[in-house]
């Protein structure tokens, strides 16, 4: 089949991207680099069935030849640090860049599918987050440029579907970390890993009570291949997460400890708007999808540890 994947070459357009060239496809790749990075793709760019465009998809894009049959619609910044850094492009690419993709693959006939987020829930009033939850969040606050836009982007492929009858889903994918993992993007993961190698005080913001949960990426790259290709997920939205919620502070702990590390914590100020609690409830995609995540907490921290290691001896 061919596929196009937006926003290929981040953390998670790479992991899909090699999952399906395994599979047999071709996968035409289209990325801005605004947060992406060339050596996430270095792997695989001289692949037969991977073609590559640096390409910002606010603008149209046309394929060459054969249409695609289905469309993964990653493209945007995604770390709180990438998309304040980038706010205007990060409302346009959810925005615009969405309906570019919609209208692409409308035109293709093509199945398309969103990632959406967890920050679609904001600072949510209700634990865990169900699909059917409309969120908290604040319009103007210095995350609404992230979750406005994606309540957006959602908003726009819900309508494509009731339209057109496009075949679209929408994934609400929670904290996913794994190799690959920006060590620059400020997330917590990376912060905290490079912080514990390197004998550095891991940097907690507020008391470390607030709550994440945290997905392994190749768990979320198995579920966001099930959403697009299972029957009867058209028009479906549906979270793609990992149930085990931890403090930031026991996260802070198991790092160190997984890293072996004798760095100490320190405490700084909130970030503003940060969400206090988050968990995703995947009843639907267990029902939907025969989906769950299979690799624990530690696991998938040593695996993106040993990537760090050798990241940093290179
Ligand atoms: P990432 O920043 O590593 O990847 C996103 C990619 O999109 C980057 O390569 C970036 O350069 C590209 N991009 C951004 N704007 C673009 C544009 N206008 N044109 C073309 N390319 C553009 O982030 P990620 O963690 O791989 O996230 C992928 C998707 O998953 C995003 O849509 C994000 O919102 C969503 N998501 C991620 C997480 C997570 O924990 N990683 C959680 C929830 C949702
Ligand atoms: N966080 C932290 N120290 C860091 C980076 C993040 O305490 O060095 C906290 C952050 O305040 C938030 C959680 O960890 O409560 C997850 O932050 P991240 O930026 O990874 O993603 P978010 O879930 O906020 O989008």
């Amino acid at each position: 089949m061919k596929i196009l994947v937006s926003g290929g070459a981040g953390f998670i357009g790479s992991h899909l991207t090699e999952r399906l060239l395994e599979q047999g496809h071709h996968v035409i790749a289209l990325d801005n680099l605004i947060t992406g990075r060339r050596e996430n793709i270095a792997s695989f760019i001289e692949h037969p069935e991977y073609e590559f465009y640096e390409h910002d998809i606010i603008q149209p894009w046309q394929p060459s030849g054969d249409p695609v049959s289905a469309i993964f619609h990653l493209a945007s910044p995604a770390s709180p640090v990438g998309y304040t850094r980038n706010p205007i492009e990060t409302h346009l690419v959810n925005s615009v860049g969405t309906h570019n993709m919609l209208k692409l693959a409308l035109a293709s006939e093509a199945k398309l599918l969103y990632t959406s987020t967890s920050e679609a829930y904001g600072d949510p009033l209700e634990h865990p987050q169900r699909e059917d939850y409309w969120g908290n969040v604040n319009p103007v606050g210095p995350r609404s440029c992230y979750d406005e836009s994606k309540r957006f982007g959602e908003s726009l492929t819900i309508e494509y579907v009731r339209q057109f009858n496009l075949d679209a889903r929408i994934v609400r994918l929670f904290n996913t970390y794994g190799p690959r993992n920006d060590p620059q993007d400020g997330r917590v993961v990376p912060n905290f890993i490079m912080q514990a190698l390197e004998n550095r005080p891991l940097t907690i913001y507020g008391n470390g009570m607030q709550t994440r949960s945290f997905s392994y990426i190749s768990d979320i790259v198995e579920g966001i291949m099930r959403a697009m290709f299972h029957p009867a997920t058209k028009g479906e939205v549906i979270n793609l997460g990992n149930p085990d919620e931890r403090t930031i502070l026991d996260f802070a702990n198991r790092v160190l400890e997984v890293c072996n590390s004798e760095a100490k914590i320190e405490f700084f100020d909130g970030r503003t708007d940060d969400p206090n609690k988050r968990c995703p409830d995947i009843s639907k995609a267990r029902r939907l999808l025969d989906w769950e995540p299979v690799v624990s907490l530690e696991e998938g921290l040593r695996h993106t540890i040993e990537y760090f290691r050798s990241a940093s001896r290179k």
